[in-house]
């Protein structure tokens, strides 16, 4: 089976999440992060995870270079590029090289639909245009590609001259093409148009068509469905709508939709209750503050005021609620569920690796530290490190490892250098340990005082780095004195 071939019905989810999302205000992803966020949308059943763009940084090769080690379960990876340049052979490109030296199965480009495009941007003739497209896509082929083309400023470019848009994407189609994708690039499109333009695309092209929709005037997922409506079948989005001013195409909120409103299959359908929980991981990982009327799964999108009789409230929640949020993984909120909250818990620690069922004694101690800790402000979503001790601590009642008894540390500044000097003490058993360590900053000194005498209990800590470090500030109304949560990543050599 080739990649994407279609099974009946089913719309393809394309992810872009990592290179269009990332190109939202306040996201970063780090190559770490990015591979960790690859692996969850591959378990979540993305169809497509568009990695990057290897011609544009060095950063996207080097997610290129490490997905090349790890094996997708579902998800074909996907290389993001454009067509060749003016008057140059598609071979000699060092851009569209590039995308062949990533070596994934599919390898996405984008061309010119537009004429405004092609006349002033790319300085060239509308018959250049159409042979930068037809060759780049047939080179690609040759190399064994499936070939996604994303016709850029789609709507516009035939809202201006529907004979060229059109002649656009036959090019496209010669060259062997697997998916036309017709992108809403500007985001000003409504539904009335878009299903009108992907009908006339349909009429005149036989390749499988595709829609990619930004969300500049509210109208993402909508225009994304009027296209599906229309005849597409393959849909560009990125989780939680991050993306290039205010946003793409939310398949947070596209796939549910599709699943529970449309009745069309997209993800496997026992996914769609643990979208709550990606969004949070991707929020957490993006370092983005989880936004609560996000439709589905934000915290406020099932919660009701209300202090009536729990009784009367539930029945009455029915008819204010359009599905069970738990089919999102998502919680009422007024009556947040013992029950709900346990179950998560089991598959979680599952998950993690522990034997645990509804019978498991410790199960309630779990629980109520966790809730304890969240009201606190801290967030497992995507700490599994910390969860995991968490749950292994409280089923073994095993005292911690180590304890920090004291710990002092200083900075000194003379106007221009600083010197920060940390001081800890730590015991492990009967053993003690008393470290002194320099540093850039308190973190820095404390992590290096502390790891050097940890060290002396615990060998193979030698071996562990850290990865990333991100700090977020809780209650920011608290100014200097906001509780603050920082996710810290290591990682040993393996
Ligand atoms: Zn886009």
């Amino acid at each position: 089976m080739t990649p994407g071939s279609n099974v009946a019905e089913r719309i393809d989810i394309y992810d872009t999440t990592l290179r269009d999302g990332s190109q939202g205000q306040g996201v970063s992803f780090s190559t770490a992060d990015k591979l960790r966020i690859a692996e969850r949308l591959d378990a979540f059943g993305v169809h497509y995870i568009e990695g990057g763009w290897p011609g544009s940084n060095p950063k996207d090769i080097e997610f290129f270079e490490g997905a090349k080690h790890r094996t997708f379960r579902c998800a074909k990876l996907a290389a993001f590029g454009s067509t060749r340049r003016k008057g140059a052979r598609a071979s000699d490109d060092s851009q569209v090289r590039l995308l062949v030296e990533a070596e994934t199965p599919v390898v996405t480009i984008f061309g010119k639909t537009w004429l405004l495009h092609v006349r002033e941007v790319l300085q060239t003739t509308p018959e250049e245009n159409l042979a930068m497209i037809e060759d780049t896509v047939k080179l690609l082929k040759s190399h064994g590609r499936f070939v996604v083309y994303d016709g850029e400023h789609a709507f516009d470019g035939y809202k201006d001259d529907p004979e060229y848009a059109l002649a656009t994407w036959k090019a496209a189609e010669r060259g062997g093409a697997d998916i036309v994708v017709l992108c809403d690039t500007n985001g000003g499109s409504v539904p009335g148009e878009i299903v009108d333009i992907v009908r006339s695309a349909r009429a005149r092209l036989t390749a499988r068509l595709g829609i990619h929709t930004h969300d500049d005037i509210g109208l993402g997922v909508a225009n994304a469905l009027a296209a599906i409506e229309a005849g597409a079948t393959h849909v560009q989005g990125t989780f939680n709508g991050y993306g290039e001013r205010v946003g793409n195409c939310s398949l947070t909120t596209l796939i549910p939709t599709l699943e529970f409103k449309l009745k069309k299959k997209s993800v496997p359908s026992q996914s769609l209750a643990l979208l709550k929980e990606l969004s949070g991981f991707l929020d957490e990982v993006a370092n983005v503050r989880p936004n609560p009327r996000l439709p589905w799964v934000g915290s406020a999108a099932f919660s009701h005021k209300g202090g009536t009789h729990v009784n009367a409230v539930q029945k009455l929640l029915r008819s204010y609620e359009h599905v069970d949020p738990a089919l999102v993984g998502n919680t009422r909120h007024v009556l947040i569920s013992e029950l709900a909250g346990r179950s998560n818990i089991i598959m979680k620690a599952r998950e993690l690796g522990f034997d645990v069922t509804k019978e498991t004694p410790r199960l309630e101690a779990i629980l109520k530290r966790v809730k304890k800790l969240e009201h606190e402000g801290y967030e497992f979503e995507a700490a599994d490190g910390s969860l995991a001790l968490l749950i292994r601590r409280t089923l073994k009642e095993e005292p911690p490892p180590f304890s920090v008894d004291a710990y002092h540390v200083s900075m000194r500044s003379d106007g221009s250098a600083t010197v920060c000097e940390a001081t800890v003490k730590v015991r492990a058993g009967n053993e003690h340990a008393h470290t002194v360590a320099d540093g850039d900053g308190p973190v820095n000194a404390l992590d290096r005082a502390l790891r050097s005498a940890l060290i002396k209990f615990y060998p193979d800590l030698e071996a562990m780095h850290l990865t990333d470090y991100k700090v977020r500030i809780v209650d920011s109304s608290r100014g200097t004195a906001a509780k603050t949560r920082v996710l810290i990543e290591s990682s040993d050599e393996t």
